[in-house]
């Protein structure tokens, strides 16, 4: 099994044994149920249908617009329910469905003499051609735009509402793919666990699941054989998808989970091997609201603001004192904690329209993160000036660090710009650059923290959304590992504080890898705090040693996971 490949179906007996399906396991846990799928795709008429007499296309505009308010008034109050990423997500589209674009898109169309659904058909694929043009990272809006246009389209003809069923059942969701709407709206009381053949560790669908804390396994072929209502079990640590187990071998295997969730409901930090070797564990947000949820969770500070998710959409710079307002509540949430800020890490997966140059042939390549500075060095400048105004105004001392550096020069000349403002200097690990030469970094620095999103995307070569090459951006890949390592050893070596603030740090087991590795500090998701908080309890520093040792020798990310669960049971 240690060796088998993504999406491999495989059977311990033959001819009896159940099938078994593998995938990259992105949250921890096992839940056993009945299969349901999405419900079924919205019957789309022809963008080019009879055309609509003059006199009723007003009318048609209104049917338009009613059925998009009430698509987006529905997703808003979703949203109003939900939390975090979730909230976002939903909230993202709803704003879709009211778009000004698409609007005017349709009612030109229907000026033309399209009924409403045909115009929704057609501006719909206008905007697609357009991302899919676009190329890569446009591409996931894509997908939004398909999904609104499905919401409008069964709103108009009565069709159902697509997206994921509600069963009475707590069942298992195995889908394709998932529309970030659908992730966003699902209850954990009736979906118990998630398996997609596409998407990547790093996809909405595993953020989102993740977030509600529900056993996911992504890419994972073969699913689409598996018919609805059979039963399945999903192990999200071992990253598979077994169909009709042995029933008291399922009872087993879930009980096991439920226990490991109790553990983690104790979960009060701070973070520290099972022999007393203390690990901060802290958490991602974007803002004052996620770092009071994070301290709630019990995080012990904030490892990574991504400050850049505040201002999507803005079409010009936010104010100092409106960036210093936000910085301010997130330090707030930890008095006299550890608050780590990242400067704008706009371009690329995450455009800022003020910030980020338009048609960049290759932008995760391009001018993002800390290189946004040299177009226009009043960005950072500003920024962080407010940084400074938020620490002054509350009595922190944030630690800054800047995203996508790749070279000893922009990390030296980004820390003088720090420490003259009073403050703590570090910088991302994300380019190889960084990890090959980190001793010569630190000289500059008092930390890094490693983005192993980013981190895989470069060193693999592969884009960090794309859903076929997942595998290689699989945070276990070896050659990752080994970056992570060399990092890890210039931190103690110079006696500076390294840490990990990609999705790596949310998979418990990989945990005790990289705390063997002697990262100082893991930051993730604050669902996950507790998770990765009372798994490092249960290990003693040697264990996570020898695991690190074990995950550096493997060949690949499957046998890594292997043999390291192999090191752990028996630590
Ligand atoms: C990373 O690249 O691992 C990271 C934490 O940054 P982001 O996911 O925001 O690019
Ligand atoms: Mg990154």
């Amino acid at each position: 099994m240690s060796t088998t490949p993504t999406g491999t179906r495989i059977s311990p007996d033959a001819l009896t044994g159940p099938a078994v399906f593998t995938g990259t396991p992105v949250v921890p846990g096992v839940a056993a149920g009945p299969v349901v799928r999405p419900v079924g795709s919205v019957q789309l008429p022809p963008a080019e249908g009879p055309v609509v007499p003059e006199q009723q296309r007003g009318a048609e505009k209104e049917r338009f617009t009613t059925a998009a308010d009430a698509v987006a008034a529905r997703l808003a109050s979703r949203a109003s329910a939900a939390t975090g990423v979730s909230a976002e997500v939903l909230n993202t589209t709803a704003q879709l469905a009211r778009d000004r674009g698409l609007l005017s898109a349709v009612e030109q169309r229907i000026g033309d003499g399209s009924s409403a659904e045909a115009a929704t058909v057609g501006a719909a694929a206008q905007f697609v051609d357009l991302f899919v043009s676009l190329g890569g990272v446009m591409a996931e809006r894509a997908t939004d735009v398909r999904d609104v246009r499905d919401r409008i389209v069964a709103e108009l003809t009565g069709q159902g509402e697509p997206g994921v069923p509600a069963p009475e059942t707590p069942s298992v969701l195995l889908a394709d793919d998932l529309a970030p709407a659908d992730t966003a709206g699902l209850d954990p009381a009736r979906i118990i666990a998630l398996a997609t053949r596409l998407g990547g560790a790093t996809s909405h669908t595993a953020i989102i699941a993740r977030q509600l804390g529900l056993p996911c396994v992504v890419g994972v072929g073969g699913l689409s054989d598996v018919p609805e209502g059979s039963f399945v079990l999903v192990d999200g640590e071992q990253g598979t998808v077994t169909v009709d187990p042995d029933p008291e071998e399922a009872r087993t295997r879930v009980a096991a989970a439920q226990e490991a969730a109790a553990a983690l409901a104790g979960y009060r930090g701070p973070g520290t091997t099972r022999d007393g070797h203390l690990v901060q564990v802290l958490a991602n947000v974007q803002d004052g609201a996620g770092a009071r949820a994070a301290a709630a969770a019990h995080a012990e500070g904030v490892g990574l603001l991504r400050t850049e998710l505040a201002f999507f959409g803005r079409t010009e710079e936010p104010t100092v004192e409106e960036q210093a307002e936000i910085y301010a509540g997130v330090l707030e949430a930890f008095p006299g904690g550890k608050v780590v800020l990242r400067t704008l890490d706009a371009g690329s997966d995450k455009p800022l329209p003020f910030a980020t140059p338009p048609n960049e042939a290759n932008p995760a390549l391009g001018v993002r993160g800390l290189r946004t500075a040299r177009r226009d060095p009043g960005l950072l400048t500003h920024q962080l000036d407010a940084v400074a105004q938020a620490a002054s105004r509350t009595g922190a001392e944030p630690w800054v660090m800047a995203p996508m550096v790749a070279t000893v020069a922009e990390a030296a000349e980004f820390a003088a710009q720090v420490r003259e403002r009073g403050m703590v200097p570090g910088v991302m690990v994300e380019v190889p650059s960084v990890a090959v030469l980190a001793d010569r970094f630190l000289e500059h620095l008092d930390f890094l923290s490693i983005g192993t999103n980013d981190l895989s995307q470069y060193t693999l070569a592969a884009d960090r959304l794309s859903a076929d090459l997942a595998d290689l951006t699989d945070p276990w890949q070896p050659a990752l590992l080994a970056l992570v390592q060399a990092t890890a050893a210039a931190g103690q070596r110079t006696g500076k504080p390294v840490g990990v603030c990609g999705e790596a740090a949310a998979d418990p087991m990989l945990a005790c890898v990289l705390v063997g590795m002697g990262i100082t500090s893991l930051s993730c998701a604050a669902s996950s705090v507790a998770g990765v908080g009372a798994r490092l309890a249960t290990v003693d520093l040697a264990t996570c040693q020898r695991a690190a040792e074990a995950a550096l020798a493997a060949a690949d990310p499957q046998s890594a996971r292997a043999a390291v669960r192999e090191v752990l049971a028996a630590g």
